[in-house]
Parts: structure tokens; sequence; C-alpha cells
């Protein structure tokens, strides 16, 4: 049986063996307030904020998060000025 990388990074999701250098879900959240911050800010990314971004960009759950927590983020700066 054949696997495609999506398929492999899946199974390995769900037996916690992810490459160290990939946050999960609990590890990205951790860091996604932060990482939605400097975006806002357009100030530039830490590597393990990169890590965060990638993330992001593979995982749907996660990016709703950061998306919603964005927009929160606007808005707050919308009302301070
Ligand atoms: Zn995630």
């Amino acid at each position: 049986m054949t696997l495609s990388k999506k398929e492999i990074d899946s199974l390995l999701r769900l037996v916690g063996l992810t490459r160290e250098s990939e946050l999960n879900c609990e590890q990205c959240l951790a860091l996604v307030s932060e990482f939605a911050e400097r975006q806002l800010a357009g100030k530039s990314v830490s590597e393990s904020l990169q890590h965060v971004e990638h993330h992001l960009s593979i995982c749907e759950e996660c990016r709703e998060e950061y998306e919603a927590l964005r927009r929160t983020l606007e808005a707050v700066e919308e009302q301070d000025g």
C-alpha cells in the first residue's frame, strides 16, 4: 500500500510522532497570539513563530483559531485608534 505524504503526515500526527521541527496543535495555539500580534504589527517572526506559520498552513483547525484571533486583534486596534 502506498501512502501520500499528506496521509503519512496525518498518520504521524495521530500517533504523536511528528517531526521535531513541527508543532502540534497545542504548541501552535500557545504561540498563535504572539504570531498574530507580530503579523498585525508587521514585525518579523522568530524561528519558532515560523513553525507556527507552517502549522497554520497545514492545519485548518489552528488556522481558524488564528483568523478569529486576528479579527479580534484588528477590532481592538480600531477601537484604540
Ligand atoms: Zn493545529
